[in-house]
């Protein structure tokens, strides 16, 4: 793909270098910096929604919009242009309703169950109704819900992956007994293998999906049909149906490969100290120095939410790398910094960035993006450029 071919397909995620977001060097610091860029977020949306063709995008902002920071990252993908989201609590929904005001529609994943009443009550949240129960508590809650409209509701029905969503049986069941109370806005599924295009699970899915939703046409004549999440966005023009589901696209994760990079982690060097040929690092001394070493303290540990099992992973300073040795404890790793210029302490080493993506990271620890991005601690400092917070 050329830079111009990414444009005209609204990508302008392609082909645009990676920025190095090394915080400044000022006062050494002791905690690890998270920079989050909202520029990149707004320009992996509308990659998205140029490849969700004649489909609306949404996004979806649960779990803390990925570990990311919901307000910052809901408030740079309105303005880029996002019109519908997606949480997966009701706690979740209430808490986008503060930050994006009334208006726009908030659909929740988990779908109604009652002890969220009251977060229902408050947001105006449309649940993504996945069950015969689901349905029935809805219908219970509705006097205290006190709506004059019949409330919105989305249905999830099952087409493979069986984790929530209406069987044909309850279907079938639905359709016996309408649920007229309800305007039901949104008919969806969701996909097990999207990030594998090869994968027959794929059109198999797509099949059962549609033939399902057709049966709901009759009670749901002005719903809006979705399948494709990131995966699903990416599989083409047979998967968008009217409104596409991407999450971790556009916080820079596979499978969407032409995503620009959103995180940026940073850690402090605490002291550097030099070691003999036989001295050992770390808890249980899994690491023993074969040649005079130059070992790095960096304050950034499990407790930040790094892996505990990142045996074999490098970071990099100035863009060269440096080996992580011994154990990771709760706030420190150590890495061998023998073969780097002699930094000082304050020097920020490069933990998530250009060189080093989150799936390189997820792949280095037998992980996914999603984990490492969604496991990103509360300890940090966190840094939001462009967007909204520019
Ligand atoms: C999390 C989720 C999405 C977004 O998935 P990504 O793979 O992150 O794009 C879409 N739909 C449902 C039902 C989800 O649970």
């Amino acid at each position: 793909m050329t830079a111009s071919d990414s444009l005209v397909a609204g990508g302008l995620a392609a082909s645009a270098p990676t920025p190095d977001f090394t915080p400044a060097s000022g006062p050494a610091a002791s905690r690890p910096v998270l920079t989050i860029d909202l520029d990149a977020v707004a320009a992996n949306w509308r990659a998205l929604q140029a490849r969700s063709g004649k489909a609306e995008a949404a996004a979806v902002v649960k779990a803390d919009a990925y570990g990311l920071g919901v307000g910052p990252v809901a408030r740079a993908l309105r303005a880029a242009g996002a019109r519908t989201f997606f949480v997966a609590h009701a706690a979740e929904g209430a808490t986008l309703r503060g930050i994006l005001g009334p208006g726009v529609p908030i659909h929740v994943f988990n779908g109604f169950m009652p002890a969220d009443l009251d977060a229902f009550r408050g947001a105006d949240l449309i649940p993504v109704l996945a069950s015969p129960f689901q349905v029935r508590a809805l219908r219970e809650a509705l006097p205290a819900l006190g709506r004059e409209a019949p409330p919105k509701v989305g249905l999830h029905i099952e087409s493979g992956i069986n984790r929530l969503g209406f069987t044909p049986a309850e279907i079938d069941a639905l359709r016996a007994e309408p649920p007229s109370e309800f305007d039901i806005s949104l008919v969806m599924s969701h996909l097990a293998s999207a990030d594998e295009p090869g994968n027959s699970m794929n059109a198999r899915q797509r099949g059962a999906f549609t033939g399902r939703a057709q049966l709901l046409h009759g009670l749901a004549p002005n719903a809006r049909l979705s399948l494709g999440a990131t995966g699903g966005t990416l599989l083409g023009p047979d998967f968008h149906f009217d409104l596409t589901r991407p999450g971790v696209g556009l916080y820079g994760g596979e499978p969407f490969m032409e995503a620009r990079t959103v995180v940026h982690l940073h850690a402090p060097l605490l002291q550097v100290r030099e070691i003999s040929v036989g001295d050992s690092v770390g808890y249980g001394s899994t690491w023993t120095a074969k040649r005079p070493s130059r070992i790095g303290v960096l304050g950034l540990g499990y407790a930040d939410g790094f892996f505990r099992l990142s045996k074999g992973l490098q970071l990099h300073l100035d863009g060269r790398p440096v080996p992580l040795v011994g154990r990771v404890s709760m706030d420190m790793i150590t890495v061998d910094l023998t073969d780097a210029p002699e930094p000082a302490p304050g020097a920020m080493v490069e933990v998530l960035g250009p060189h080093q993506s989150v799936d390189d990271l997820a792949k280095g620890i037998g992980t996914t993006g999603y984990e490492v991005l969604t496991s990103l601690g509360p300890r940090y400092a966190r840094r939001y450029v462009g967007g909204a917070a520019g």
